[in-house]
């Protein structure tokens, strides 16, 4: 079976950096449905559309095509007291950028403690980054109907219900829906 809108992939891959340092080992494959439904990026779809069990490929996408460019503006000094104890660098907070007015809250990750301040990166953890998929087509079946009404895998390596997602840096590239 061919990869088309509505079928879901199974896909071995390693994930490094331009330079070709690891950022992720694939040890579990991604399985995502396949058709615009925002599971994975956008290039890895346009790379796989039409290809087989077997097809290996690896692809470099420059950061406008995955998780943008790195924004220093997006990095703020809180007071510590204002946030949660007890506080560890790579934990993540939900949060207004400064100056925002439209409402859309961004998560920040906090990247630095002192004793009284705490520094807290908008970006995400990928931001700025090229990033280098080693790609490698394990399995395509065709979605389920409530797969598809869904818009993301059921199953043993889909999407659980209940799943809370802390999410390592390298997952980030697998959308991870909540119902
Ligand atoms: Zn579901």
């Amino acid at each position: 079976m061919k990869i088309a809108k509505n079928t879901v992939v199974t896909v071995q891959y390693k994930l490094s950096d331009a330079q070709n340092n690891l950022i992720e080992d694939g040890r579990e494959p991604m399985v995502y449905l396949h058709g615009g439904y925002e599971n994975t990026l956008p290039k890895i779809e346009e790379e796989l559309d039409g290809k087989d069990v077997g097809y290996a490929n690896t692809i470099q996408i420059e950061p406008d095509d995955a998780f943008g460019d790195y924004d220093p503006e997006l990095v703020k000094v809180e007071p510590r007291s204002r946030l949660p104890e007890p506080l560890e660098v790579g934990m993540q907070f939900e949060g207004m950028p400064d100056g925002a007015d439209d409402g859309e809250a961004m998560i920040f990750t906090v990247t630095d403690i002192a004793e009284d301040k705490v520094v807290l990166d908008g970006n995400h953890p990928l931001a700025g980054m090229a990033l280098r998929f080693e790609l490698k087509v394990l399995d395509v079946r065709a979605a389920t109907e409530e797969e598809i009404a869904h818009e993301h895998v059921h199953g043993a390596h889909g999407h659980h219900h209940d799943e809370d997602d802390e999410g390592e840096a390298g997952d980030e590239f697998r959308s991870h829906p909540v119902h």
